[in-house]
């Protein structure tokens, strides 16, 4: 009796079947190993039609020179992601090593000199009392046997959470405020991948690459986060 109020459940679908990072089979496999029949070659997002291309990359506007990330910003991969920034499930992050399959061939092609993080708000890390992209890209740089720099920096303390805000306006707002570059970025880095948990309107990486890119020496910025919200 007592064995099956404390057997786990999935955090998705409350199946109680071999549960691995919180996750059912059926939904690790999903965020493992999701595979879309056509993602742009450029930044992975989703394709619903003809080309090779998104539309966004096709304009160009994006200042990060390309992206990919591991599963969409939804069902089993959203609450596998609440669950590690909120929930202290900090090592269901390990599910990056399950699906090294997928990201690794792509990253190890970019071929980056270094990886940075998108530094969290001192109110996050007060309430979490860690980073997850910090956390996150310890393992990506560790994977591909490349540094971890700590190049980029919050400007300041932010009463406001960045998550609060609404409008894509509101958030590039916050955003420039917050983040800040380094003064100097080592001799030999000139390609540098930025990790971050989850890719929403790329504003934020957006801004990271700008200042990486500012600094000198950095030539090409790439991206890799564990979701991507896809609309
Ligand atoms: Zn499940
Ligand atoms: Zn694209």
């Amino acid at each position: 009796m007592l064995e099956l109020i404390i057997k786990p459940r999935c955090i998705h679908c409350k199946s109680q079947k071999d549960i691995r990072f919180g996750l059912c089979p059926d939904c690790l496999n999903a965020v493992q190993e999701y595979s879309a029949s056509s993602r742009c070659r450029n930044c992975g997002l989703i394709i619903r039609g003809e080309g090779t291309i998104c539309q966004r990359c096709l304009e160009g506007s994006d200042i990060f020179d390309q992206a990919f990330f591991l599963f969409p910003y939804e069902k089993e991969g959203r609450t596998l992601i609440h669950h590690i920034k909120f929930r202290d499930r900090l090592e269901w992050l390990g599910i990056l090593n399950g699906a090294e399959t997928v990201w690794r061939p792509v990253l190890e092609n970019w071929s980056p000199d270094a990886v940075a993080w998108i530094p969290s708000s001192l109110h996050t890390r007060w309430k979490r009392g860690y980073n997850v992209s910090r956390e996150m890209a310890n393992r990506v740089a560790k994977i591909l046997d490349i540094p971890c720099l700590p190049l980029l920096k919050k400007a300041k303390l932010f009463k406001r959470r960045l998550s609060a805000t609404r409008t894509p306006g509101e958030r590039k707002q916050v955003i420039r405020q917050f983040l800040k570059g380094p003064e100097i970025v080592p001799e030999g880095i000139s390609h540098i991948l930025i990790v971050d948990d989850v890719f929403t309107t790329g504003a934020t990486v957006n801004r990271a690459a700008k200042l990486l890119k500012q600094a000198g020496g950095v030539a090409k910025v790439s991206v890799f986060t564990l979701a991507r919200v896809c609309e």
